[in-house]
């Protein structure tokens, strides 16, 4: 049999992605800063350095598997952005240096705007939390808390009571809430946060 030389063989098949990066880019994209997500390289080093992984569906590295499958609706109802309590250790640690924090409050905004979150009352405690921050330029935790369980499950105060009494006798809590210095200022720059976001919205 005559064997074609190699430059008259028929090109190899162009192997088919399994990646999908449309969702990658746009979570990319949305996200403050640089976000390094398609940096990720799977080692799973988020994932064993976070607090929280244990109530997470998914540990950070398989979501950012999914991001890159275009597993939209799977990413998007994962509660794994919702649980995440924004400590930094994963991207202390990661080597690839992605901004995963940064990361799970895109999927949570994008997971609002699709109405595909889960937890119903995830958002409203987010909202809570910024409407605080604004106020007082810091978390009031026993606001927060006696305000999104009155809200949404006053059955389970009552079970809470001996944790917040623990903590406000030790003093790792506050019963009235305490403005930062320069407020003021504070304000001055989420009022023009908010203006650059609405011109690029
Ligand atoms: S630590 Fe960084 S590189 Fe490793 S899986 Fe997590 S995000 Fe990806
Ligand atoms: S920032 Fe979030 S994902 Fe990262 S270790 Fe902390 S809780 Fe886990």
């Amino acid at each position: 049999m005559e064997i074609a030389p190699e430059s008259q063989a028929p090109p190899s098949p162009i192997p088919k992605l399994i990646e999908d990066l449309t969702l990658l880019d746009e979570v990319s994209n949305r996200t403050a800063g640089v976000s390094r997500l398609e940096m990720c390289i799977q080692c799973g080093t988020c994932g064993g350095s976070c607090p929280s992984a244990a109530d997470m569906d998914h540990t950070p590295r398989m979501l950012f598997a999914m991001i890159r499958a275009g597993m939209r609706k799977d990413a998007l109802m994962s509660n794994t952005p919702w649980i995440c309590v924004s400590c930094y250790h994963c991207v202390v640690r990661c080597p690839q240096n992605v901004h995963i924090a940064d990361v799970m409050y895109t999927l949570k905004g994008m997971a609002i705007e699709a109405k595909l979150y889960r937890d119903s009352t995830a958002p409203d405690f987010s909202q809570t939390f910024v409407d605080m921050v604004e106020e007082y330029g810091r978390s009031f935790e026993f606001g927060l808390a006696t305000r999104h369980y009155l809200k949404h499950f006053p059955l389970r105060l009552p079970s809470m009571a001996p944790m917040g009494f623990g903590m406000l006798t030790r003093q790792r809590m506050s019963m009235t809430p305490r403005r930062i210095k320069g407020i003021d200022q504070l304000k001055t720059i989420l009022k023009k946060a908010k203006e650059v976001e609405a011109v690029h919205e």
